[in-house]
């Protein structure tokens, strides 16, 4: 079996993702085969428990308050409507639910004790859950951990040096901290990022190394194609080939071969064939529902029917790790120290991004 190392370079991934791309096909089933059922796919349903209204600048992002998008937003939903959600997901054959909020950042309080006791809820339904909520501190960690969550995801989004030209108001580092924080838990990491946002190849090679170096590596990896949102900085960009995508996919199966490889955001986009080329590169989970937060994303049957001509089956829950105990919250032993992190807020002028601000204050 390939091992798992976690010291790529960027010169020896770009190696890999140049590749002839019959070549880097076969290498990267090859190791698909070794780690994993190359007929089963996880399947997450994700859905957006507070949509809108994010102080952040993120450029591919229709959620940033600054920008001029037509998403509705809405505050965090009750735990009765993720339960609702969750059962549904569950009856069209979702192991696991990403539950997304747009916020900068964890706070404690009413919310958050809010946002744990969904994780307690749809952990009882005996599913996978996992949530991306922004920067967490150690200590929220350990509260979501003690719920019962399965996952936590928080993206690199691109590399180092890209991510300064897509965000302006929080830096790399934050990120890495935050993974390092859910790693101090039982909690697995979900990490990844998005192609098609003006980035270098050099970029998506640079985000590989990045993820690929983290030790462990984080158990799932999204890699999402840009859905170019009208209002957002990124509006314009172009759709990502599906050459591109599946040469992204295989690269990260080949450097992260134990890793879940997940289709996520841009599926619409792609042809059943494309998505079918993507499984056989190493791809190994996406995300169902048609809606990705506020995004399109094919209908649960459309999937469905795709697995059935596949031949392809969803993965149980639980399959790659036990499932966590879930700890009431009249038993807790961890409490809201209701700090106050000083997560960073670089600021530098990403142009694309005043210029679609400025478009939104003439439009308000
Ligand atoms: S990606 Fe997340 S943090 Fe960034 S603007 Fe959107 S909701 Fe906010």
């Amino acid at each position: 079996m390939s091992e798992t190392r976690h010291n790529w370079t960027k010169e020896e991934i770009l190696e890999i993702y140049n590749k002839p791309f019959m070549e880097l096909l076969y290498e990267a089933a090859t190791v698909h085969r070794l780690h994993h059922d190359p007929n089963v796919v996880q399947v997450s349903t994700l859905l957006s428990i507070k949509t809108g209204g994010c102080s952040e600048d993120c450029g591919y992002c229709p959620q940033a308050a600054r920008y001029h998008t037509d998403i509705e937003g809405n505050d965090l939903m009750s735990v009765q409507q993720v339960k609702a959600q969750a059962l549904r997901a569950k009856s069209t054959g979702s192991s696991r639910v990403c539950m997304g909020a747009a916020w900068r950042n964890v706070k404690d309080g009413e919310e958050f004790d809010q946002v744990l006791e969904m994780v307690r809820t749809i952990n009882k339904l005996d599913m996978e859950v996992c949530c991306t909520l922004g920067m967490v501190t150690e200590n929220q960690a350990k509260r979501l951990a003690e719920a019962g969550l399965y996952a936590y995801n928080h993206n690199l989004d691109s590399s180092e040096e890209y991510y300064k030209e897509v965000i302006s108001t929080r830096g790399y580092q934050d990120r890495l901290d935050t993974i390092d924080n859910v790693r101090k838990t039982n909690v697995t990491v979900c990490s990844g990022g998005i192609i098609g946002m003006g980035e270098s190849i050099e970029d998506r090679a640079g985000m590989l190394v990045a993820l690929s170096t983290l030790n462990p590596q984080p158990e799932s990896t999204p890699i999402n194609a840009l859905v170019a949102v009208e209002g957002t900085p990124l509006e314009d960009q172009k759709p990502v080939s599906i050459w591109d995508m599946v040469r992204m996919v295989a690269t990260t199966r080949i450097v992260m071969p134990e890793t879940q490889v997940r289709l996520s955001a841009g599926r619409t986009q792609m042809t059943r064939e494309g998505q079918a080329m993507c499984f056989f590169a190493g791809a190994n989970s996406i995300f169902a529902g048609d809606k990705l937060l506020t995004t399109p994303n094919p209908d649960v049957n459309e999937d469905m029917e795709m697995f059935a001509v596949l031949g392809m089956k969803p993965q149980k829950p639980f399959t790659k790790k036990v499932q966590p105990k879930t700890v009431e919250a009249a038993e807790s032993q961890f409490e809201a120290l209701g700090e106050k992190p000083k997560w960073t807020r670089p600021e530098h002028i990403i142009e694309r991004n005043e210029a679609a601000k400025a478009k939104a204050k003439t439009l308000k």
